[in-house]
């Protein structure tokens, strides 16, 4: 495509306004309004960044209100970069206009400062196990008993043990080396599902390294419009991979993994890491696109004759364009039991930290998501973000459904819960 003659930071003159990503769109489907479809949204950054509209509360609203499911790009026959514009546009927003007080508190502290450090989220959510205990959920108000209500009530501790790099089974004779990303949310809610994953990868066949240094992907401040604070975490880890020497760099976090294939965009214009980034990011893989198909599973995967579906989460699915792998693994395992969900690929109204900024949205569409489930008569639901599994598995339990299991693929595919089988190589 020829250069536009007009500055066109974030993409925008791309569109060619066809609508064709209207019923993609689950703020579109939800509401039936142009405003808070993907074509409404980019006219709306064309308009802000030519200075046609102010940045302000109510022009801001529908940005807001944006998802960053990235469903209208994937369907988008013309290319639009609409992630990268999302994140440009609230680059500036965040330059450009000062928010109330309690959202910045929200945004700014709780969510920037405290979800991407592990040890400042065990903390933060050692309260949440006190509410709990006592017994004291319904007096708190709405907005925190929402929130409350996605934090596990059992958080297992499972730490990956350093081996021997020589102990990988190798079905195929040849062990590789993976460096594995283990996240910051993940760690503190999912420690099990880490290991388990690591588990995954080693009878595939993989010495799995777990590089020190490394850190949170940067995917929350990214999406945000913190684009200086996400390359900084993108440096970091860079920096600890490369240290570690890996071939493959693997993620189990459908979120960070579509952030981590982005660094090479993220940091195209800083001549000291572009091409470093460039190459890091073009190492990175989902957990779905190492592991073979079908994965032999270690004991019957669900219990026999329940039924089985698979909810794609956004980045995976969207951002990454990964669907038949995770699906072939899930049906390979399940057999007859595999049942599909209806409109799967649609968000779940987790989005990152979306179901804490924007909780009324978000609601509807957990909502949406669980009459699908409902609807299918699964017993178990599989997906591969750690936002879904909590958004969903709160949205089960608040429909007097909470026996329906939601498992992370590498938790379905090893069914040993916390067994802590995953061994890492110490460097
Ligand atoms: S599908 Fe693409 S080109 Fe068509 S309206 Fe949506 S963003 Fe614009
Ligand atoms: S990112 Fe998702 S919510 Fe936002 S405009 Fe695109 S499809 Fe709609």
């Amino acid at each position: 495509m020829k250069p536009s003659p007009i500055p066109d930071p974030s993409g925008t003159l791309a569109c060619i306004h066809c609508g064709l990503c209207l019923s993609a769109c689950p703020t579109y489907l939800e509401t039936g309004d142009e405003n808070q479809s993907p074509r409404g949204r980019i006219h709306r950054m064309r308009a802000l960044e030519e200075g046609r509209m102010p940045w302000e509360a109510d022009t801001l609203r529908a940005i807001d209100l944006c998802l960053g499911c990235r469903a209208c790009e994937a369907v988008c026959p013309s290319g639009v970069p609409y992630g990268a514009m999302l994140e440009h546009t609230r680059d500036q927003i965040g330059k450009r206009y000062r928010r109330p007080w309690l959202q910045r508190l929200l945004r700014r502290v709780a969510i920037e400062q405290v979800f991407p450090y592990p040890e400042r989220l065990e903390l933060a959510l050692a309260p949440a196990d006190v509410v709990r205990a006592l017994g004291i959920e319904r007096w708190l108000p709405g907005p925190i008993r929402d929130a409350l209500a996605l934090v596990p009530s059992r958080r297992e501790h499972v730490e990956l043990a350093p081996f021997s790099p020589a102990t990988a089974v190798a079905p195929g004779g040849t062990v590789r080396r993976a460096g594995f990303v283990a996240g910051c949310a993940m760690p503190v809610l999912f420690s099990a599902t880490n290991a388990n994953t690591v588990a995954l990868l080693n009878r595939a066949g993989f010495d799995v390294v777990l590089p020190p240094g490394q850190g949170c992907c940067g995917a929350l401040h990214a999406h945000g419009g913190q684009l200086d604070e996400a390359r900084a975490f993108a440096r970091r880890n860079i920096e600890a991979f490369e240290r570690a020497g890996v071939g493959v760099v693997v993620v189990n976090a459908a979120g960070c993994g579509s952030t981590l294939k982005e660094y090479g965009s993220l940091l195209a214009d800083d001549p000291a890491w572009a091409g470093r980034a460039k190459d890091f990011a073009a190492r990175v893989r989902d957990l779905t696109e190492v592991l073979p198909v079908p994965m032999p599973t270690s004991a019957p995967a669900h219990p026999p004759g329940s039924r089985v579906t698979y909810h794609d989460a956004c980045h995976l699915a969207h951002a990454q364009r990964i669907t038949r792998t995770p699906r072939d693994l899930v049906k390979a395992a399940a057999g007859a039991d595999y049942v599909e969900l209806p409109e799967a690929d649609v968000c779940c109204g987790s989005a990152g930290t979306y179901n804490l900024t924007e909780p009324e949205m978000a609601a509807r569409l957990q909502h949406r998501k669980i009459s699908h489930i409902l609807a299918t008569g699964a017993r178990t639901v599989i997906t591969t973000n750690p936002g879904c599994l909590l958004q969903i598995r709160a949205g089960l339990i608040a429909a007097g459904a909470g026996d329906i299991e939601v498992l992370h693929l590498a938790d379905y595919l090893v069914r040993e819960p916390g067994s802590g089988t995953g061994r890492v190589t110490t460097v």
